[in-house]
């Protein structure tokens, strides 16, 4: 009779793949079973970051990295004590895949391809004898003692420990609640709005680098760039404010009013002081550039004035108009879009059921848990990736040490 230990890790996306890398390496004396249900791994890294694949975010500080997960925050700060940023890229560096850091902190591998990525995580699976099989279909799993019995379309698998990393399907779902987890109801994140009403949307393309994005009468608000579209508004301030907002945007069935303030670098008070004092001293010129041109135009034209008036013609009301509309100016969200980005799920089983120095279950002990399946998510910009690394990092550890625990104990 064979002693030798079986991991399961169900789900071949960033999560499963990691884990199951790192259980093998903790553990070479066991079996570490990867099943997936299509016949692609990783699918998501592939087209991820516009096929580039935003691996993670040069952000090395846990404290700081927490503040970019909406859902998750408080529960990630000691994962990231133990696989942050920092031991992503090493990790990656140590396989040969150099990383390179863009402007905004997004972290990408050096050839610009998500392909390096993949064949880098499935050179190191085959390298460890990580056993992968494609296109499985799990009947059923029941735990009888301390086995899991996975039951296939043709086979049955005995296993010690099993891995759910199944991203966001309502089957991986199921499986947590019959092992008694709750889940938080799925809603998307990371989307952009639609404005149909929204008087810009012939100036499709201009970019606004520093906006404050609010939902009107809620706390929620977020700065950044800011691109408009010919359906609304895109850019890292609508995706990082639709994160936060995910849950209460669903609940209102994304129809809600924003405010945007153009000149986030400056206050209304300031502006409107600015915008006296220029007609004072100069009243034969007109708007400073504010904004992009044909913008500040189109924002002009809904106060009914004109780019090219002196401001001495105008009356202090008239400034004082333009300065609240730049500064809070409103359009009506009626819907949303997820177009070339990268999307993800808010919610799923419930973080208060997983220990998570470990990610093993708090009801079923043997399960395990990463990725994109717990109810954890980031904002755009690599975040979601690392917590696929580092749960799938803590998973993988913890499988594999029990693992070394059993073996030792069944040789001994
Ligand atoms: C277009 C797009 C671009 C993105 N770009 C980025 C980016 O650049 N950076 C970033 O940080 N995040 C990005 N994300 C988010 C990121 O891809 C996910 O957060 C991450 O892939 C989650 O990994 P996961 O392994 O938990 O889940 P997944 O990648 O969803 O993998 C789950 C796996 O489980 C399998 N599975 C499901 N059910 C079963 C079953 N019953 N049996 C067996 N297998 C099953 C699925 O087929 C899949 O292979 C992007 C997302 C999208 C959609």
């Amino acid at each position: 009779m064979s002693s030798q230990i079986i991991n399961i890790v169900i789900g071949g996306g960033a999560a499963g793949i990691f884990a199951a890398i790192r259980c093998k390496t903790q553990n070479p004396h066991s079996q570490v079973i990867l099943l997936e249900k299509t016949n692609q791994l990783l699918a998501k890294v592939r087209i991820s970051g516009g096929g580039r694949c935003n691996v993670t975010h040069a952000c090395f500080d846990p404290k700081k990295l927490v503040q970019n997960y909406p859902r998750g925050s408080k529960e990630l700060i000691g994962p990231f004590h133990t696989f942050q940023p920092k031991d992503t890229v090493a990790w990656f560096e140590q396989q040969g895949v150099l990383l390179k850091t863009e402007n905004d902190g997004r972290m990408f591998p050096t050839t610009d391809s998500s392909e390096t990525i993949i064949q880098c995580l499935m050179h190191a699976a085959a390298q460890l004898g990580v056993d992968i099989r494609k296109q499985q279909r799990i009947v059923s799993i029941q735990k009888q003692g301390h086995q899991f019995l996975i039951q296939l379309q043709d086979q049955q698998i005995s296993a010690d420990a099993v891995l759910l990393a199944t991203g966001s399907s309502s089957w991986g779902y199921s499986v947590a609640k019959d092992f008694g987890h709750e889940i938080v109801e799925p809603v998307p994140s990371l989307f952009t709005f639609n404005i149909p009403t929204s008087p810009l949307l012939d100036l499709q393309g201009i970019a606004v680098p520093n906006v404050i994005v609010t939902l009107k009468d809620t706390p929620l608000k977020q700065q950044g760039p800011l691109l408009i579209t010919h359906w609304g508004f895109s850019g890292p301030a609508v995706l990082k404010l639709s994160a936060w907002a995910a849950r209460t945007l669903h609940d209102l069935q994304y129809k809600a009013i924003l405010l945007v303030n153009w000149l986030a670098s400056q206050n209304q008070e300031a502006l409107y002081q600015s915008l006296l004092q220029r007609k004072s001293e100069n009243p034969l010129q007109s708007f400073p550039p504010l904004l992009p041109s044909n913008l500040l135009q189109r924002l002009l034209a809904s106060l009914n004035m004109d780019p090219v008036t002196p401001l001495g013609k105008l009356p202090n009301k008239a400034l004082a108009q333009l300065a609240a509309k730049l500064h809070a100016d409103p359009y009506a969200i009626e819907g949303k879009t997820t177009y070339k980005q990268e999307f993800v799920t808010a919610g799923g089983v419930d973080l208060k059921g997983i220990d998570f120095k470990t990610m093993e279950s708090r009801k079923t002990p043997g399960l395990f848990f990463a990725g994109e399946i717990l109810n954890i998510d980031g904002v755009t910009g690599g975040f979601n990736f690392q917590n696929a690394w580092t749960t799938g990092w803590l998973a993988g550890t913890a499988m594999g040490e029990e693992g070394v625990d059993k073996n030792i104990s069944k040789f001994s």
